[in-house]
């Protein structure tokens, strides 16, 4: 049997995994496993930058970035959590600035910031009887709150943590699929996973597991998620038994490119960048007249949705334009200072954008709109922790000793019904640290536990039964369902109906998966193996996100429901925790959102009231 050992474990090499690998390898041994070469992770993908009240270029507050966050998640955000989140994320700015990381600078030296969707501090002029559509009659603005490397500012955070990771001699064990965990007496000792090149399992004995596994945006057909983004931590954690909190909250980002669905960054609409109508009409000035185009992405995405339903699509199909010409931002006055700019800012401030849009769309666009539709992108939901990146087995908090998760495998919940742009990148590094600081003591205060007898050998058994198998039939027309019906019957907008069929879907894509077999027999680099593993954590997912979804009877942030279209705070301003209980059933339960009280003229009150959500 190959046999590893460390303190810590950590699953995935994106950001939250090795944030997290830099802090208990401060104190512990520590090893990070990761299917793909670390900086091929999708954190490396992540475009226009991560949020820090900084106050860099204007006044700004870590209040006012918690106050955002919470009114940005429809109120479902754990408002602790948020808090922690956006003082923590300043410390952590300067952090990662220490460790080189190569910021755009402003004219003085330093950090600098743009504006994104939904990121605002109060007006200074605002007077409720100003007329509406004047300056004064806003109750907020916004705000330049993102910290950016150009467009490329996950790149530069993911080579940035990897040779800091490298420095401090962490472990890497490079391209190997973790495919289980080993839990005993209810709690986690270790892991095993295959190794890509070789097919061989392998076990990994920890005291502390870290589950950073990223999102699962594969669900879906038009993803701006890459390929290996399937969920296996959430979904291999399902398996034990253990919930997934928020499930049905899944964010559409209203900027993909058409049919692609490769990302467009909201760093576009931040810089001035404006979308129109097939009619040429600037149409979020009708459904967010405030912030119009920097509303928060759920409100954009179904914005574009009414406007292709109601047939103001481009040429009557189903997309709209994003137009991020230098005539257009100066016609808007939509630049960051309100002044004018010319093509070679734009070029400067959005290269990689500009240049996908050049290679995949064979648009220009200095000179041309560039047709866009929205992309499944966000995972709002996962494996339920608490602040330390403790995971929870119960609506009660109880930790699972051993398990940890941060990033988007997890839900702590800092994002609530809706994540704001710039607010995952801060999420990781926050998380991710705190994760790491918690793994380090909990290993530090205990002994290696013993294993079961043979650890890998459900998982043998697992591989071997599918490799087994005769072909069957192909599991890739068994995906291309799954992704057909999670964009159709549980994307944007859903319906009793829409999910029932969803569900029923599913139930039976499960039960055809449970048949299928791979071509590839062999051992060495069997990716059409992995993949096939892959589609299973997917579906679960998807089991999990439709019975959420149905159970939900309300629209609050990235859930619409077209036949509860209102927020209905009596009866679900609460988490749900979603349970697997047998073959295509499961178990939806509710859990309190965590709220501030706070003391005012003698009476305790909620730091953050529930308001309608306007922008
Ligand atoms: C195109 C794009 C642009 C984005 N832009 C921004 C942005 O500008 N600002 C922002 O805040 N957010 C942005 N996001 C969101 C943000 O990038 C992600 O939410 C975040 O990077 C996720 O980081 P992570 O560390 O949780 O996981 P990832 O970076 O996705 O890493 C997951 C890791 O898990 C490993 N892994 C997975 N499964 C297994 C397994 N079974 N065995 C072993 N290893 C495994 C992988 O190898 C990988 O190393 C963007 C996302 C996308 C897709």
């Amino acid at each position: 049997m190959n046999y590893h050992r460390f303190d810590c474990i950590i699953v995935g090499a994106g950001g939250a995994g090795m944030m997290a690998a830099l802090e208990s390898s401060k104190h512990v041994g520590t090893a990070v496993v990761s299917k793909l070469y670390p900086t091929r992770s999708h954190t490396g993908a992540a475009q226009g930058g991560i949020a820090a009240a900084l106050s860099n270029l204007e006044d700004d507050s870590w209040e006012n970035h918690a106050y955002d966050t919470i009114k940005g998640g429809d109120f479902l955000v754990d408002q602790t959590a948020a808090e922690i989140l956006c003082r923590e994320a300043v410390e952590c700015i300067y952090d990662l600035e220490h460790m080189g990381l190569p910021f755009d600078r402003t004219a003085d030296g330093r950090i600098s910031q743009r504006r994104f969707g939904g990121h605002t501090k109060p007006n200074p002029i605002y007077d409720p009887a100003a007329p509406p559509g004047t300056e004064a009659a806003k109750p907020r603005i916004p705000v330049m709150r993102a910290c950016h490397a150009a467009d490329r500012t996950g790149h530069m955070i993911l080579q940035t943590l990897y040779q800091q990771c490298i420095k401090q001699g962490v472990t890497f064990f490079d391209e190997y699929h973790m495919l289980d965990l080993i839990m005993e007496d209810g709690e986690c000792r270790g892991i095993v996973a295959i190794e890509i090149a070789t097919g061989e399992l392998h076990t990994f004995h920890a005291k502390s597991v870290l589950l950073a596994t990223g999102g699962f945006g594969r669900m879906f057909k038009v993803s701006s998620n890459a390929f290996a983004l399937t969920g296996d931590g959430p979904a291999i954690a399902y398996r034990h038994g253990l919930p997934l909190e928020d499930m049905e909250f899944y964010q559409f980002h209203p900027t993909g490119i058409y049919r692609l669905g490769i990302l467009l960054s909201e760093a576009c609409r931040g810089d001035g960048g404006v979308m129109f109508n097939g009619k040429g009409e600037r149409f979020m000035e009708v459904y967010a007249p405030n912030l119009k185009d920097l509303a928060s992405r759920d409100v954009c995405s179904r914005s574009i949705y009414q406007e292709v339903r109601a047939g103001r699509g481009v040429g009557g199909k189903d997309f709209v334009y994003l137009d991020i010409r230098a005539e257009t931002i100066n016609k808007y006055k939509t630049s960051p200072t309100g002044g004018t700019v010319d093509s070679a800012w734009v070029e400067k401030r959005l290269p990689d954008i500009i240049d996908f849009a050049r290679t995949y769309l064979g648009v220009d666009p200095i000179k041309e709109p560039m047709p866009i539709q929205p992309t499944a992108h966000y995972a709002m939901g996962g494996i339920p922790t608490n602040v330390h990146g403790q995971v929870l087995r119960d609506s009660a908090g109880t930790v699972v000793p051993g398990l940890f998760s941060a990033g988007e495998s997890a839900c702590v919940s800092v994002h609530g019904g809706n994540r704001l742009g710039t607010n995952s990148l801060v999420d990781l590094v926050v998380f991710g640290r705190r994760a790491g600081r918690s793994m380090a003591q909990h290993a530090l205060n205990r002994q290696f536990e013993p294993l079961p007898p043979n650890p890998q050998a459900p998982t043998a058994a697992a591989v071997e039964a599918l490799l087994a198998r005769p072909r069957g039939e192909p599991w890739v027309r068994i995906r291309d369902e799954m992704q057909q019906t999670m964009m159709d019957d549980c994307g944007v907008y859903r319906t009793a109906e829409t999910l029932t069929r969803a569900r029923d879907k599913i139930a039976a894509l499960k039960v055809r998966y449970a048949s299928v077999g791979v071509a590839d027999k062999g051992s060495v680099f069997n990716t059409g193996l992995l993949e096939v593993l892959e589609l299973g954590c997917l579906l679960d997912l998807a089991e999990a996100t439709v019975a959420c979804a149905l159970a939900r009877k309300e629209s609050r942030g990235g859930h619409s429901r077209e036949d509860f279209p209102d927020r209905d705070d009596a009866n679900f301003f609460k988490h749900s925790l979603v349970y697997s209980a047998g073959a295509s059933e499961t178990r939806v339960e509710y859990k309190d959102v965590d709220v501030i009280m706070v003391e005012k003229n003698g009476e305790m009150v909620t730091k953050y009231p529930l308001e309608i959500r306007k922008y």
